[in-house]
Protein backbone atom coordinates (compact mmCIF):
# COMPACT_ATOMS: atom_id res chain seq x y z
CA UNK A 1 0.00 0.00 0.00
CA UNK A 2 1.58 3.29 -0.99
CA UNK A 3 0.95 6.66 0.51
CA UNK A 4 1.20 10.16 -0.40
CA UNK A 5 3.68 12.05 1.55
CA UNK A 6 2.15 14.67 3.38
CA UNK A 7 3.61 17.87 3.85
CA UNK A 8 4.34 18.48 7.58
CA UNK A 9 3.88 22.06 9.78
CA UNK A 10 4.52 22.81 13.00
CA UNK A 11 1.84 23.95 15.66
CA UNK A 12 2.51 27.54 16.57
CA UNK A 13 1.55 26.67 20.23
CA UNK A 14 3.14 23.47 21.13
CA UNK A 15 5.98 23.50 18.22
CA UNK A 16 5.37 19.92 17.35
CA UNK A 17 5.62 19.13 13.46
CA UNK A 18 2.07 17.09 12.59
CA UNK A 19 0.37 16.10 9.23
CA UNK A 20 -1.03 19.54 7.60
CA UNK A 21 -4.52 17.51 7.79
CA UNK A 22 -4.44 17.06 11.48
CA UNK A 23 -3.92 21.03 12.31
CA UNK A 24 -6.30 23.44 11.50
CA UNK A 25 -5.05 26.96 9.38
CA UNK A 26 -5.56 29.99 10.07
CA UNK A 27 -4.89 33.39 8.46
CA UNK A 28 -5.34 36.91 9.99
CA UNK A 29 -7.46 39.12 7.95
CA UNK A 30 -7.14 43.01 9.41
CA UNK A 31 -6.73 41.76 13.53
CA UNK A 32 -8.97 38.91 13.58
CA UNK A 33 -8.39 35.23 12.76
CA UNK A 34 -10.23 33.50 10.60
CA UNK A 35 -10.31 29.95 10.38
CA UNK A 36 -9.24 28.50 6.34
CA UNK A 37 -11.03 25.25 6.16
CA UNK A 38 -10.48 25.09 2.21
CA UNK A 39 -6.53 25.71 2.93
CA UNK A 40 -6.87 28.21 0.34
CA UNK A 41 -6.90 32.07 2.29
CA UNK A 42 -3.85 34.07 0.81
CA UNK A 43 -1.54 35.25 3.24
CA UNK A 44 0.65 33.78 6.13
CA UNK A 45 -1.06 30.43 7.52
CA UNK A 46 -0.17 29.92 11.16
CA UNK A 47 -1.01 26.07 11.76
CA UNK A 48 -2.34 24.38 15.30
CA UNK A 49 -4.01 21.58 17.00
CA UNK A 50 -7.62 22.34 18.08
CA UNK A 51 -6.52 21.91 21.28
CA UNK A 52 -3.56 23.78 21.68
CA UNK A 53 -6.06 27.11 21.46
CA UNK A 54 -5.18 27.95 25.11
CA UNK A 55 -1.45 27.73 24.89
CA UNK A 56 -1.42 29.40 21.63
CA UNK A 57 -3.47 32.65 23.37
CA UNK A 58 -1.41 32.51 26.74
CA UNK A 59 1.83 32.53 24.24
CA UNK A 60 0.38 35.47 22.15
CA UNK A 61 1.68 32.63 19.64
CA UNK A 62 -0.50 34.50 16.74
CA UNK A 63 0.72 37.56 17.55
CA UNK A 64 4.59 36.17 17.17
CA UNK A 65 3.74 33.95 13.20
CA UNK A 66 1.82 36.78 12.21
CA UNK A 67 4.07 39.15 13.09
CA UNK A 68 1.77 41.37 14.44
CA UNK A 69 2.08 43.41 17.46
CA UNK A 70 -1.99 44.65 18.37
CA UNK A 71 -4.45 43.07 19.38
CA UNK A 72 -5.74 40.18 18.00
CA UNK A 73 -9.74 38.99 17.71
CA UNK A 74 -10.05 35.28 18.03
CA UNK A 75 -13.87 35.34 18.26
CA UNK A 76 -13.96 33.05 14.74
CA UNK A 77 -11.38 30.62 16.08
CA UNK A 78 -13.19 29.91 19.32
CA UNK A 79 -16.47 30.16 17.76
CA UNK A 80 -15.54 27.41 15.24
CA UNK A 81 -13.69 25.46 18.05
CA UNK A 82 -16.43 25.53 20.06
CA UNK A 83 -18.57 23.59 17.28
CA UNK A 84 -16.30 21.13 16.85
CA UNK A 85 -17.51 17.71 18.65
CA UNK A 86 -15.28 16.53 20.99
CA UNK A 87 -13.37 20.32 22.10
ZN1 LIG B 1 -0.09 21.94 19.26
Amino acid sequence: MSRKKLRQRSCIACRKLENWTDLIRTVLVNNEVKVDLNHRMPGRGAWLHRNCIRVALERKAFNHSFKFEGEIKYQELEDYLKNLSDY
